[in-house]
């Protein structure tokens, strides 16, 4: 074959198909697809994958492949497909389907090294390459390159005697480095740079990269990626809208830690009844997709080591998802335990090098389970036995970002490729989900029971609307504050939830607990401080802000939301002895606090955690008897059709955390709307009758899973391009498809304007709609020049999750 099918890494329309390369002498026999490559490309050279090989070229005259930067492929056929079939799925370029299946090292710059696998492997080496290896066993392949050894080299790759690694530059050989991380409220800081005036254009551009970014970040790394001085960003931590911090250079989290290794229990009646029907398609090569819906603590996660390891057995290989969130030291542990070297771990802590280590060894079938966030799902196994998708429910497992993908489909795809099963777990199953269980489509397993048989913890709801009418003006009611009392006094342990503050304020009555909702979509509406109104973030439809409930006629109407850090004054205000760990985003920025704050409050230093969502799963701590949820309501009220059932499961959760042992558990649930079906529900642990009550309610207004949404944004920095745009998309849509497709907007984002751009939207709810996705295609097209040129940004989500 002398000619390679390449996609370049230009993202844009025009480049979203496979050019032509001729294949240089030497490496032919050697290219094969999969394999990463530097091409020429109009006057610069890019990098680019090869998809296929070819006799002879579609045009006339081809430029040759200028470098060869795998020597074994990166992409296996699978995963090249894949890549194929989420540009269909996500409408995404090819490029980025491609980059997003392999960890960030491999778009980094990197040192390519050679190195010799073992010492009897240096006698079997090619007389050419033998001199190069006579008192070392690794070189640079930059010294090797241009010798006439080259092709020595190729053939001794190939035989397995050599190897090629890819060494980061520039990461993680340092311990610490400056960084800067965000000082005031985001409503502070986005009303500072409203005010900033045009020379200080820079220090907004910090502004707004410390936005998107939201966390701790050098300022190295600031300074190169938007090309300035550091000057900007010291002048906005003299302002102080900055901090200065220290960043840990993490390292391999695992490396000197000693795992007990841990034998598989004898499964229970119900565990084993769940286990069959997996045990069968593992033993049969067959594909199904189970849920596991069982409660915390029922045993799930026992079941999916024992199917692990059935799979091991079978000498094929799992994949197991958890939430990055849940991706615990405790979880860890668990799978270390069980299965040793043979796990590699793939999660956001982990450095560019260290992810690199991790993928590596999967590539090379060192590891045959890995355990992983999101983009594990992309494990370049090729004989894959089992996928499991753990907390199925999670939103993270959709990348809110190009390509738009969700891990449960990549996961469903692959298990139909391998003919494997996929389990898809939950206490709280997603409704699309649990609706497929009901349907056949997915088979249903069901753990009813608690481990240690003790029963759910018990809950009560507090009326917060009561406490204010009684007087109490503190964010802890007269019970929960009493029953803190008693567990400090008995030396028990408290975990106290905060949902975190979304990106939108709400307006509620303090005094009934009314909350103004869109007539037409059943969301609540947002408060927009600038214009004072209130204004639904699906449809477009406004209304004035009360000054009187219209409900109960009470002034107290007002916007809402509380942070952690004020719990936590007043929590040493009213219970001076308690010792408390806090954990949210700026507690738990840098890196390994996490753990650290955790350690503090499992070894009993502290009695009181007080956090948001990052506590709300997987931790397990014996000693806690008391869980409060200080204000239910704030995620019930964000612009999300999915509000409700997010607060069953976060409440679920929650719940969760109390009573996993011996000690009885005790909820406590603080809310202004005590007789919500979600509220009600999740007290009463009853996830079917919530399922039930949902369905109707999605049915009615035309929510998944009855129909199918697609998001389509639209952002400019001129707001009458981005409205007309917007319009023009929507009528477009609104001719072509059918008549049954509802679509919504053009409307204003819930985010209005990020980065100075403003962002609308339309989203449309169908049920069949073959046409849909080249329609979407064909409005991408016709909008490539101003999208290229104007910096005009068209996204398209199929199957949003995000609905900011
Ligand atoms: P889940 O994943 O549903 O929360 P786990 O698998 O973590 O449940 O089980 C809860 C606890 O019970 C864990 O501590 C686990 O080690 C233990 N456990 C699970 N299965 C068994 C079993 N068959 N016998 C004894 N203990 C078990
Ligand atoms: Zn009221
Ligand atoms: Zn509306």
């Amino acid at each position: 074959m002398s000619v390679a099918s390449v996609i370049v890494d230009v993202a844009a329309k025009q480049t979203d198909r496979a050019f032509d390369y001729a294949i240089p002498d030497k490496w032919k026999g050697i290219i094969v697809p999969g394999m990463r490559v530097v091409v020429p490309f109009g006057p610069r050279k890019v990098q680019g994958f090869v998809v296929a090989l070819k006799e002879e070229a579609e045009v006339k005259r081809v430029k040759p492949i200028a470098d060869l930067l795998d020597l074994t492929p990166v992409l296996t056929p699978e995963l090249l497909e894949i890549g194929h079939w989420l540009t269909e799925k996500t409408l995404c370029f090819m490029i980025s389907a491609f980059q997003v299946m392999l960890p960030a090292a491999m778009k980094a710059k990197y040192d390519k090294e050679l190195s010799l696998l073992s010492k009897e492997a240096y006698e079997q080496l090619h007389e050419q390459v033998k001199p190069f290896f006579q008192s070392r066993s690794s070189l640079k392949w930059s010294e090797v390159e241009k010798t006439a050894a080259a092709p020595a080299f190729h053939r001794d790759i190939q035989k397995g005697l050599i190897e090629v690694v890819y060494v980061v530059k520039n990461k993680g050989n340092k311990k610490t480095a400056k960084g800067v991380k965000l000082n005031q409220s985001l409503e502070d800081i986005q009303q500072f740079m409203n005010e900033l005036n045009k020379q200080a254009e820079k220090q907004k551009q910090v502004l707004s990269f410390m936005l998107e970014r939201n966390e701790e970040v050098a300022i190295k790394e600031i300074a190169e990626d938007l090309q300035i001085t550091s000057a900007p960003i010291k002048a906005l931590i003299n302002k102080g809208l900055l901090e200065e911090t220290e960043i840990e250079i993490y390292r391999d989290p695992y490396q000197d830690r000693y795992f007990t290794p841990s034998k598989p229990f004898q499964l229970t009646d119900e565990q084993a009844e769940a286990i069959a029907p997996i045990l069968q398609d593992i033993e049969e090569n067959l594909h199904d997709v189970f849920l596991m819906y069982g409660v915390t603590g029922s045993g799930k996660t026992e079941v999916y080591l024992q199917s692990i390891d059935q799979v091991l057995k079978k000498g094929k290989e799992a994949i197991m998802l958890v939430p990055e969130i849940s991706l615990t030291p405790q979880m860890v542990k668990r799978f270390k335990e069980r299965f040793g070297s043979k796990v590699a771990v793939l999660h956001s802590g982990l450095s560019t090098g260290e992810k690199y280590d991790e993928w590596r060894k999967i590539q090379r079938k060192e590891v045959s389970v890995v355990v992983g966030a999101r983009s594990a799902v992309f494990a370049p196994f090729e004989n894959l036995g089992l996928l499991i998708i753990d907390e199925e429910h999670e939103t993270s497992y959709k990348q809110e970002e190009n390509p738009r993908y969700h891990a449960k489909d990549v996961a469903i795809y692959r298990g139909q490729h391998h003919q494997c099963p996929v389990i898809l777990g939950s206490a709280t199953p997603t409704l699309e989900s649990f609706a497929r269980a009901q349907k056949g489509v997915y088979k249903l397993l069901t753990l009813k029971q608690r481990m240690n048989k003790s029963s759910m913890p018990s809950v009560d709801i507090v009326d917060m609307r009561e406490e204010l009418r009684s007087g109490n003006r503190s964010m802890f009611s007269t019970m929960l504050f009493e029953k803190m009392k008693d567990r400090l006094e008995k030396g028990e342990q408290i975990v106290l939830f905060l949902n975190k503050r979304g990106h939108s304020s709400f307006v509620m009555c303090r005094d009934c607990g009314y909350v103004p909702t869109c007539e037409h979509c059943e969301i609540s509406l947002t408060y927009h401080r600038y214009q004072n109104k209130l204004k639904c973030h699906y449809c477009g439809h406004e209304e004035h802000v009360y000054t009187e409930c219209p409900e109960c006629h009470s002034e107290h109407i007002r916007f809402f939301g509380s942070g952690t850090q004020k719990v936590e004054e007043e929590l040493t205000k009213v219970l001076p002895e308690a010792r408390v760990v806090r954990m949210d985003v700026d507690t738990t920025s840098r890196k390994g606090a996490h753990e650290k704050l955790l350690n503090k409050f499992g070894s009993g230093e502290a009695q009181i955690l007080l956090g948001t969502q990052m506590i709300a799963k997987g931790l397990d701590f014996p000693n806690v008897t008391l869980v409060g949820v200080l204000t239910a309501d704030t995620m019930l009220n964000l612009p999300d059709f999915r509000a409700s059932e997010k607060t069953f499961q976060l409440l679920t959760q929650v719940s969760g955390r109390a009573g996993r042992h011996k000690l009885p558990g005790e909820v406590v649930i603080q809310t202004y709307t005590p007789e919500h079906y979600s509220i009600q529900l999740a007290s009463q642990h009853d996830y079917e009758a919530f399922y039930k009550q949902e369905m109707e309610i999605r049915k009615m207004h035309k929510y998944p899973p009855f129909f199918y949404l697609a998001l389509v944004t639209v952002s400019h920095e001129n707001i009458a391009k981005v409205v007309s745009v917007t319009d023009k998309i929507s009528q477009y849509l609104g001719q072509k498809l059918s008549p049954q497709t509802t679509i919504l907007g053009p409307v204003a984002s819930p985010i209005a304007k990020i980065k100075d751009r403003y962002r609308y939207q339309c989203m449309l709810k169908y049920k069949l709609e073959p046409s849909l996705i080249p329609l979407l295609k064909y409005i991408l097209e016709r909008y490539q020049a101003e999208m290229q040129k104007e910096n005009l940004t068209i996204t398209i989500d199929l199957n949003p999750y995000s609905m900011m």
